[in-house]
């Protein structure tokens, strides 16, 4: 009865401002639609935040469980439900504590994390991962989903490198937008994290990042800036870091300024776990709703002591208004209120796990492929040798934060069994063990290198007898963590030990790494004839490596970040600015963030951003564009031939980089303007366009506070990675 009179008023108020908005339309009812509609959500709000009082405000602007805070009943607005994460919706936990609930009912889809995904360099995947994420958060009940996680992989070693996307700001922005329209697409909205510059986790809860202005805007915000202007996204994370001396909770610079003011965005900002110190300065700087892990939800600062504020007249009740217009514009946006029928979701469909397939099997990377071992043969082999910690272990659940209690997870032994039962004898052996060393207190996992010499003779033993041995080794997801970073990139557990007997043992021997981020191969590359990288590939990974090892997919993926040969090539060890010094990380590299730093540099990498092999060859010729001038608004369509001239069908991802020629501002060596993921059969032969907007051409005018474009030559560079360029050509901007 209560619920059916909440309903009831809800529709009588929306009948009435539909009325009344219709009647006084300014242009006598002939606006468009749009628009009309949108006047009356505002009118909707309007009249809800009038008959709130002040006490019902505040309880909107927090927490009232770890996940959730509290909308109006007798208004009809319900309470609001957030779920993390970037790669899968997860499990139920207590309300105030970060317990598992422990039930049946909720289990997902468990999604190949961030790096994976950006490394299939194909945005239409990007949008079925969010629409498959956005389904499964609709069914578990969830209006919000704490993804994307796009913040730049600045350290290779970063606890959460697995989980950002990229070291690049276009590829990076391309993957966020095409993500959140897939998540938003189901009714559910999607809170793009962490913003910003939250590229570290030593010391994330109180490190202040000294970046300079033009990295802040070219290199660290530019998947924000798209998800608010390009993908409308409804929420956003501020970080738990400081920027440039205030904490991203209440900076007014990144949340009012930039964030509303310059990109224009109407949804809600909500903090990360914690990560609001200040009751007035957050509240004014732009923070909409404080979310944390006390169970003293009154306590919070955006509790009673924000309603004392009011009272006090220390925060005006107009900016508790403000706040409470932005939760109810996402409210409307997914139709938790109005008159639309919200869509219902649906979980661990076969559409959800073929998502996951896809995904997976476009992510994986070749890196080197000698005497073309690879792909292998089954008919060809009697015995199978599989080794190698990794081979067997579930990844979803592991770590420190947001994991999948997957509803399943094909490991790399499991998918291989699966297509050679009844086929080939697969041998198993361990070959090395995770552990960690004993520590006292916090601070990064410290791995135990030493090499287990029996379990690496039980290997060498299987792998000898084998017609050909796959070793899946690299890092895992224990490891790779929110709340540390790694202290080195080396390969742990005494895995190159491990690499060295088994690839002596026989020379048929296949490398798999597994990580989300770069590890140092050097040692593996001169001992192996074939490697391949795969990020935490999801539900169905196992399933996508046993395809590409056996030649059933053509690998396709294309690194999403640089292997450097050492840590102390990247900017940060260079510069000795990681983790900073007395909390202070100053980002001395400016824009030269990634390749862009290598590239300037002449540092040569291991694998360049951009890198990845084929079964198949791919040739490259004439590249061209349309003009050979273009005014700072036109657009640039270069178009390039491709031809598959290998005997397999296969993917080619065709990448566009530009070169300011003769620039007068620093610019870095190249920089990704355009990408395009094309499919081609042997033989088959296409031409591929890719238009680039002059305005992408722009960079930040810290001077003017604006993008600036600089007339003058561009040298367009098409390649197969950011170190192969297979063609160029010249245009110049008036
Ligand atoms: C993480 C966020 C996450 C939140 C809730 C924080 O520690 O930084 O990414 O969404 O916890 O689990």
């Amino acid at each position: 009865m209560r619920v059916l009179s909440n309903k009831l008023l809800l529709i009588v108020t929306w009948l009435g401002f539909t009325f009344m908005l219709m009647s006084c339309s300014s242009n006598g009812g002939n606006a468009p639609a749009e628009s009309q509609a949108q006047k009356m959500t505002e009118g909707h709000i309007d009249s809800l935040v009038s008959q709130m009082t002040l006490q019902e405000k505040i309880g909107m602007l927090h927490g009232n469980g770890f996940f959730t805070s509290a909308g109006v009943k007798r208004l009809g607005i319900p309470e609001f439900h957030t779920t993390d994460g970037p790669f899968g919706v997860r499990e139920e936990l207590h309300n105030d504590s970060w317990n598992p609930l422990g039930i049946t009912t909720d289990s997902a889809t468990y999604m190949p994390t961030g790096s994976a995904l950006a490394a299939t360099w194909d945005t239409t995947l990007a949008h079925a991962y969010g629409s498959v994420l956005g389904q499964e958060a609709r069914e578990r009940g969830k209006d919000m989903l704490l993804g994307p996680a796009v913040n730049i992989q600045r350290i290779p070693n970063g606890g959460r490198t697995f989980e950002y996307l990229t070291e690049d700001p276009f590829l990076d922005a391309q993957f966020t937008v095409a993500y959140i329209k897939g998540v938003q697409s189901q009714d559910v909205a999607s809170c793009v994290k962490h913003y910003v510059a939250n590229n570290q986790e030593t010391n994330r809860g109180s490190v202040n990042v000294k970046v300079d202005q033009r990295a802040l805007h070219e290199i660290y915000m530019p998947a924000f800036k798209a998800a608010v202007e390009e993908a409308h996204v409804e929420g956003i994370m501020a970080a738990y870091n400081k920027v440039n001396g205030l904490y991203c909770s209440e900076n007014p610079y990144l949340l009012t300024d930039v964030l509303r003011n310059q990109w224009g965005f109407k949804g809600m900002v909500i903090s990360d776990w914690g990560g609001v110190h200040t009751t007035v300065a957050a509240a004014k700087a732009g923070m909409d709703v404080e979310m944390g892990s006390g169970s003293d939800f009154d306590k919070y600062y955006f509790a009673n002591p924000l309603l004392d504020s009011v009272k006090a007249g220390k925060v005006d009740e107009s900016v508790i208004n403000e706040k409470v217009r932005h939760i109810l514009h996402v409210m409307f946006a997914t139709k938790m209120i109005g008159n639309e029928t919200r869509k219902s979701g649906s979980i661990n469909t076969p559409e959800h796990h073929n998502a996951a397939y896809r995904v997976a099997s476009g992510s994986i990377v070749l890196l080197k492929n000698e005497s073309e071992l690879l792909p292998l043969d089954a008919s060809q082999m009697k015995t199978l040798a599989v080794i190698g910690d990794n081979a067997t272990k579930k990844q979803a659940k592991l770590g420190f934060g947001a994991g999948v209690k997957a509803q399943y997870e094909i490991t790399p032994l499991e998918g291989l069994q699966n297509k050679l039962k009844g086929k080939v004898t697969i041998n198993f052996a361990q070959g090395y063990k995770e552990e960690y060393q004993k520590q006292n207190g916090p601070g990064p996992k410290v791995p135990v290198d030493t090499p287990d010499q029996k379990l690496i003779n039980e290997a060498v033993r299987t792998a000898k007898s084998a017609d050909a041995a796959i070793i899946f080794a690299g890092n895992t997801r224990n490891y790779e963590t929110e709340g540390s970073d790694r202290a080195s990139i080396a390969l742990p557990f005494g895995e190159d030990a491990l690499i060295k007997a088994v690839t002596a043992a026989n020379p048929k021997t296949i490398v798999v790494i597994i990580s989300g981020a770069p590890v140092d191969l050097n040692q593996v590359l001169t001992e192996t004839k074939a490697l391949l990288w795969s990020g935490y590939n999801g539900s169905e990974g196992g399933h996508a490596m046993a395809d590409v090892l056996f030649g059933d997919v053509d690998p396709s993926g294309k690194l999403p970040f640089t292997f450097p040969k050492s840590l102390k090539d990247t900017p940060a060890e260079a510069l000795g600015t990681f983790p900073g010094d007395n909390d202070v990380a100053e980002y001395k590299e400016g824009i030269l963030v990634g390749y862009r730093w290598y590239d300037t540099k002449k540092i040569e990498p291991l694998f360049p951003f951009g890198y990845g092999l084929s079964y198949t060859n791919f040739e490259f010729s004439d590249v061209r564009s349309d003009l050979n001038k273009y005014q700072s608004d036109g657009r640039i369509l270069v178009s390039v031939n491709l031809k598959n001239t290998g005997s397999y069908p296969g993917k080619e991802t065709v990448q566009l980089y530009v070169h300011a020629v003769n620039s007068k501002v620093m610019m870095p060596e190249k920089q990704l303007k355009a990408f395009k993921k094309v499919e081609l059969k042997p033989g088959e032969e296409t031409v591929v366009q890719l238009p680039v907007n002059v305005n992408d051409l722009a960079y930040y005018d810290v001077d003017q506070q604006k993008w600036v474009v600089q007339p003058g030559d561009y040298e367009i560079e098409v390649g197969t990675s950011s170190r192969d360029i297979r063609g160029t050509t010249t245009v110049s901007v008036e």
